[in-house]
């Protein structure tokens, strides 16, 4: 065998490796170039897409359907509550069991590790729109915004010198390296839920792969492509209340498609605070769920928007 075969095979493995331990080869991985696809490491992704074109023979189930629509909205709720609001702003606090569980929960959702997630967005946030913006719609155009930016390899690497307050729980950096685990232990769990029912609620009409094809395949696309419009269309519709230096929008539609991520503008006006929505009408689900989660004795500590803040766009647009 040549030396360029074996130097192929071998990074064949390495990218095989990562499917399942994100930091097989982390060395090379890092040095691998700015902006290439590495078409082999995002098969899985692209697979899952493919997968929801199964509902053709598994058909469908008021029941599945209903799992789908649930499971979207409780993994949003972790999205927006869990990887953003906490992880990657610390805008309120709890215990370390109870982080231990949002990272849990987040991880359900398919975008891998609280560290990793933490990480690009407190990039993004330093950098919006800028040049070094890993998703920015101003540089890069929106396709590679919402989606092109995860499939690069400069992307995959976990940016730890930016998340050093989580990195120093090991079982976050456990969850973070083997960030597939937790993905399909849900799935399996939602396979063998659909395989329970059909054997002991057979008028459900349900069965394990249907099950598995909307809770999971379904459910997740939807939420990776809803939870993606915030690096894209957050960027470029809607209106700028607070003259940021980005390109920053609030949506109401795109709150309502994610919970609440949708005022964009105020969030990149002032990141710290646990609630997007500045205004009592600016629709924030998550921000009510984290209201519930405080009263049930879970978190505490929520930062709230200083009224300075708020109301800092009558003058900042005066002024520009
Ligand atoms: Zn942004
Ligand atoms: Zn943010």
């Amino acid at each position: 065998m040549t030396a360029g075969g074996g130097g192929r095979l071998q990074a064949l493995g390495t990218a095989l490796r990562r499917w399942v331990d994100s930091h097989a080869g982390i060395a090379e991985h890092e040095a691998d170039g700015p902006l290439r696809v590495d078409w082999l490491r995002v098969a899985p992704f692209l697979g899952l897409h493919l997968a929801c074109l199964a509902v053709i023979w598994v058909g469908w189930s008021w029941f599945s359907v209903a799992a789908a629509l649930a499971l979207y909205l409780v993994r949003m709720f972790s999205i927006t509550g869990f990887y953003h609001r906490y992880f990657s702003h610390r805008t309120f606090k709890t215990t370390r069991a109870g982080q231990f569980a949002f990272a849990l929960l987040g991880m359900t959702s398919v975008q891998r590790g609280p560290l990793w997630w933490a990480a690009h967005h407190r990039h993004h946030h330093a950098h919006a729109d800028e040049d070094q913006d890993a998703h920015s719609p101003r540089r890069h155009g929106m396709l590679w915004a919402h989606v092109g930016w995860i499939t690069a390899r400069a992307n995959f690497p976990t940016r730890l010198r930016l998340v050093p307050d989580l990195a120093k729980f090991p079982e976050l950096r456990f969850l973070d390296r083997f960030d597939v685990l937790v993905p399909v232990l849900f799935a399996a769990a939602l396979f063998g839920l659909g395989a329970a029912l059909a054997a002991w609620a057979p008028g459900l009409g349900v069965t394990g792969p249907q099950l598995l094809v909307w809770g999971f395949c379904i459910s997740t696309v939807a939420l990776l492509h809803g939870t993606f419009t915030i690096n894209s269309l957050a960027h470029r519709i809607g209106r700028r209340r607070y003259p940021t230096k980005d390109d920053s929008r609030n949506s109401w539609l795109l709150a309502l498609i994610t919970l609440g991520e949708g005022w964009h503008n105020n969030h990149h006006r002032y990141p710290a605070a646990a609630r997007q929505g500045f205004y009592w009408w600016e629709f924030d689900p998550t921000y009510y769920g984290l209201l519930v989660l405080k009263w049930l004795g879970v978190i505490w500590d929520l930062k709230p928007v200083p009224a300075r803040v708020r109301e800092s766009w009558r003058t900042e647009r005066a002024a520009a």
